[in-house]
């Protein structure tokens, strides 16, 4: 422990526990466990919890799903940015399946759709079908060529095909042109503007948009009003009311023309996915994304010191992903010796951030077992917190349900495990020596059915800790750890055994 006149504080003070330098100062790695936050006198009567990642992308919900294979794919993404966290995709795919990841969360919640599905009339009615299987939608707009861009000629909708024969052709079943509400795209600049239209028109449902020739730029549905509705911290692209998302890339230069290929697609922004993410390739990589796009969001790491963060930042990245070694399926630390405490890591690499020359927020990657842990990651300097293990067990993951003991398990491995290496996780843990380090095993979460009530538990329980604490913001969080005016203790075992439930047996 430092000496406590040293960092300005008198004997009477110490009541209030230590400010966050007082404890991280001594050389020792410190974790979640280890470090209790103290309660302030409150008197704020709001709290949020929203986070800007960058500027302009906000997250009412500072959680991030980890690009692991049986944690974020498209289903995942798409529940946790309507739950006010976002998504990144995992590099465990091939370049078109990534493309289409990002794409299947676009158009899950479609807001404006700028290029719609589209049909001949003389396609069969089986199309509508096949759309659904490989999209999870149905309402395909009837073109003179089967492609956005040409003269509309009508709609079908699931209802239209499920009446008719396998073998009728698009055009005998569906809603011509002009008994369809269409709107004018010089008068649809928005999603607002798509909401307004609607009001004005409460009959319509799909919406294609056309321009003054008849040919078809566009659509907006009345389902996606609703779904927005529903989930009112959705993390959305303002301008399109579609969902953001992200994905995961190796350092490789291979992966260049999957950065191009999801860039084309709109992806959100960009994770550059490494063990030891502070690499001359990383620097490479981040360089190579500047030069394609200046303003996407790019995460690089992992990282846990400063001087690890440095060149990164110089490179262009705006924002870190904190933590080597401590996620719950990780065998870093043991197999190599190297890596550091997740609360150390956090603390100075984002005390460093604060008084360089840089831009950058902090991750807080790995670890995590509850909304506690969560709210120290914050409370110690991080912006969001990445989730793997704490997520895993929800019906949304790509990982298959395993019965076990007569209860229900999900999947889940490390993307340095023997299974996810062969599966293509080489590209983060690659082998210098040319032999292949396992970093990671394999096993088994409880199920836990479906993350959107996890989620909204989630951001409940932060805000009651931001209301314990006293802080109104993040940013206040923030302020008040740097400040010093946010105290925190160091925990003895006795203390953390108490700090659980105890003497009883749990029902
Ligand atoms: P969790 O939330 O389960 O504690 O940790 C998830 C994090 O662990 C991921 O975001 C990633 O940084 C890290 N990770 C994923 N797979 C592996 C692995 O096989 N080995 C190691 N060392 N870390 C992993």
């Amino acid at each position: 422990m430092a000496d406590i006149r040293k960092i300005g504080m008198t004997p009477q003070d110490i009541g209030n526990g230590f400010p966050a330098d007082a404890l991280f100062g001594t050389g020792t790695s410190l974790t979640f466990a280890d470090i209790i936050a103290q309660p302030r006198y409150n008197d704020c009567d709001q709290y949020s919890v929203t986070c800007e990642l960058v500027p302009g992308l906000t997250l009412p919900l500072p959680v991030i799903s980890a690009p692991m294979d049986t944690v974020t794919e498209w289903r995942t993404a798409v529940e946790i940015a309507l739950g006010g966290g976002f998504g990144v995709i995992h590099t465990n795919l091939d370049i078109a399946t990534s493309v289409e990841q990002v794409e299947r969360v676009k158009r899950s919640q479609m807001g404006i759709v700028t290029d719609p599905i589209c049909r001949r009339s003389t396609d069969r009615v089986t199309e509508v079908d096949a759309v659904k299987k490989k999209h999870g939608f149905s309402t395909l707009l009837i073109t003179l060529d089967g492609k956005p861009g040409s003269h509309l000629l009508g709609l079908v909708a699931e209802r239209h095909s499920a009446l008719a024969e396998p073998e009728e052709t698009l055009g005998n079943v569906m809603i011509r042109a002009e008994d369809l509400v269409t709107a004018q795209a010089d008068n649809i600049r928005s999603w607002s503007d798509a909401k307004e239209f609607l009001r004005r028109h409460p009959m319509a449902s799909k919406v294609p948009i056309v321009c003054s020739e008849g040919t078809v730029v566009g659509m907006f549905t009345d389902t996606d009003v609703v779904k927005m509705k529903k989930s009112p911290h959705a993390v959305v692209d303002p301008s399109s009311g579609q969902l953001l998302v992200g994905a995961a890339v190796s350092t490789h230069e291979q992966d260049r023309e999957r950065i191009e290929a999801l860039l084309e697609a709109g992806v959100d922004l960009l994770l550059i996915d490494s063990a030891q993410g502070s690499t001359k390739y990383a620097v490479e990589q981040i360089r190579f994304i500047r030069r394609c796009n200046g303003d996407i969001p790019i995460v690089a790491g992992n990282v846990v010191t400063p001087a690890q963060a440095a060149p990164l930042l110089k490179a262009g990245a705006n924002i870190l992903r904190v933590g080597m070694g401590i996620g719950s399926i990780c065998t870093t630390q043991t197999v190599t010796g190297v890596g550091r405490g997740q609360l150390s890591a956090i603390y100075h690499v984002a005390k460093w951030v604060r008084e360089s020359e840089f831009e950058a927020t902090i991750i807080a990657d790995g670890g995590i077992a509850s909304s506690g842990d969560m709210f120290s990651a914050l409370a110690c300097g991080a912006s969001a917190v990445m989730l793997g293990g704490y997520l895993a067990g929800h019906d949304e993951t790509p990982a298959e349900v395993v019965p076990h003991n007569g209860f229900r398990y999900k999947r889940y491995r490390g993307m340095g495990s023997p299974a996810a290496l062969v599966a293509g996780g080489q590209a983060r843990y690659g082998a210098s020596s040319g032999v292949l380090v396992h970093q990671g095993v394999e096993g088994l979460v409880p199920a836990s059915g479906l993350m959107a009530p996890a989620l909204t538990e989630l951001l409940a329980q932060l805000t009651k800790s931001m209301e314990y604490v006293a802080c109104d913001s993040l940013a206040d969080l923030h302020a008040r750890l740097w400040d010093g005016t946010l105290r925190f203790e160091l925990r003895s075992h006795g203390a953390q055994r108490e700090g659980d439930v105890h003497n009883l047996i749990r029902i």
